[in-house]
């Protein structure tokens, strides 16, 4: 049972701690108990980070005692996907070839919120390097979906949502690069925000593509991801790719929407064949809501999207067999310490480190980037990636925000897909589109299935930079 220090928002949170009706150790005390009594069967994480947890509680109850500013995020407990390095503390991405890794740095994400107090309650379980819509992909064990344990709770950062959905941290940070905040949050019923590429900072975040790549919150509502928005995103002068664009107060921003000054554009190629009906039945149900309140709905079209998962399927493994090739047995982690010479310690510690995905994905992406094949493959995709982009700007002259299914199908059974790579790569289909083209998109809860209860999750696709404007149109669904 949900105790009623673990299942508060932020902004209720920050309240109590403003108002000293709890202490921060109290909060994180009381999130640390849930934990315990969750993760048996959950298992959200590959680490809790007790002690650093209580330590860094005790430090901001002082700080404020000394009279220290209460930030919107002080004294909050959260998570991190095990992909965000954090100094002395195991950072693994959920791959064997990790599993001893401590990093002697912290990502940028995780020094702006160290700085003003939030407090890391534990690393989250992913499918490994991101490789995954389910979280199965894990080399240390699946996490269970915890509206049902018989489901999976999406990828690759399912232990990220399943610990926001079971009250293990207010909120968790995590990582997209073609789906993987937007769709776990929707198979376990909570808001997850993907971000413009270059929004927020990656550095510090174990790659899986770099030029899709993106981190942002999954958290319980449009407000919290507002106020998590506020402290995370920004420019960084250690990633180059996140420009000097002004971070907006988008609580403000979603404080004020006038639903009536709001045009909803509906993709027509994401509601074709493939799609669950009671997943379009609910999203459905959404935008006449929508509707109700005064928006106008328009049909566009987005033509290239039929070609969305081949090409981010080629852009994506070509991106991470070069990311994984620094993973040889000498600079990080696991090196096999039998080899014969340096080629062999290569090849045996690739071989032992990398599970199964990791190594078809490293094929995949090798074979499209070499001589030869490069022209008709990796070339190729980036510029159907280009007709994609340019699909969503022609779009985004005639309406304001577009509202898609998050996935096709509603959360799925262990083992229904795993064996098939390519029917799980096409749970994608409606995610893969945002990261091509940089632009954020946003799940949320709209409907539960009439089978077992399961979340169906609603994606809000906008403009690049039109974070505030999709949090403040999500926060107006009833
Ligand atoms: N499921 C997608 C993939 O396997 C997306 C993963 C992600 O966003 N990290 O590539």
């Amino acid at each position: 049972m949900t105790n009623n220090l673990t299942n508060l928002t932020i902004t209720q949170a920050h309240t109590l701690l403003k108002e000293k009706k709890i202490s921060a150790l109290e909060l994180t005390q009381a999130t640390l108990a849930r934990v315990k009594e969750q993760e048996p069967t959950i298992h959200a994480f590959v680490t809790v980070t007790e002690e650093h947890a209580l330590q860094q509680a005790k430090q901001v109850d002082k700080d404020i005692a000394a009279g220290k500013e209460i930030k919107p995020l002080t004294g909050i407990p959260y998570t991190a996907k095990d992909a965000f390095c954090t100094k002395d503390i195991l950072t693994t991405a959920s791959s064997n070839i990790l599993k001893n890794f401590i990093p002697p740095y912290s990502a940028t994400v995780i020094n702006k919120l160290d700085e003003v107090g939030a407090i890391l309650i534990g690393k989250t379980n992913q499918d490994a390097f991101g490789h995954g819509s389910s979280t199965e992909n894990s080399d240390f064990g699946i996490t269970r979906n915890p509206i049902n344990p018989d489901y999976v709770p999406g990828g690759s950062s399912g232990g990220a949502a399943a610990a926001v959905a079971a009250d293990m941290g207010i909120f968790a940070l995590a990582e997209d690069t073609g789906g993987s905040i937007r769709q776990p949050a929707s198979f376990c019923g909570v808001t997850g925000l993907k971000v413009t590429y270059g929004r927020v900072s990656r550095y510090g975040v174990i790659a899986y593509a770099s030029s899709l790549d993106t981190i942002g919150p999954i958290c319980k509502n449009a407000e919290d991801a507002a106020l998590i928005m506020e402290t995370i995103a920004g420019h960084d002068p250690l990633d180059g790719t996140t420009p000097n664009v002004p971070v907006p107060n988008y609580y403000n921003e979603l404080q004020n929407t006038d639903l009536s000054k709001i045009t909803i554009g509906i993709p027509k190629e994401y509601y074709a064949e493939g799609l669950d009906p009671e997943v379009k039945q609910a999203v459905e149900t959404a935008i006449e809501q929508y509707k109700e309140q005064g928006a106008k709905v328009k049909e566009v079209s987005l033509p290239h999207t039929k070609y969305a998962i081949a090409a981010y399927y080629l852009i994506a493994t070509s991106e991470t067999s070069s990311n994984l090739s620094r993973y040889d047995g000498i600079r990080y982690g696991y090196s096999d310490q039998n080899a014969e010479n340096l080629i062999d310690t290569y090849f045996k510690s690739r071989a032992q480190g990398f599970g199964a995905e990791a190594k078809r994905r490293i094929m995949l992406g090798t074979y499209a980037l070499s001589a030869g094949y490069y022209d008709a493959y990796y070339k190729k995709a980036m510029q159907v990636r280009t007709l994609i982009k340019q699909d969503f700007e022609k779009a985004f002259e005639e309406v304001d925000v577009l509202i898609t299914p998050t996935s096709p199908v509603p959360p799925f059974k262990f083992g229904a897909k795993s064996h098939d790579p390519l029917s799980m790569y096409l749970m994608d289909i409606y995610t893969v589109t945002a990261n091509l083209a940089g632009i954020p998109g946003l799940n949320i809860p709209v409907g539960k299935t009439k089978v077992d209860n399961l979340p169906i999750g609603m994606q809000i696709l906008g403009p690049q930079f039109s974070e505030g404007k999709l949090l403040a149109v999500s926060s107006n669904t009833v």
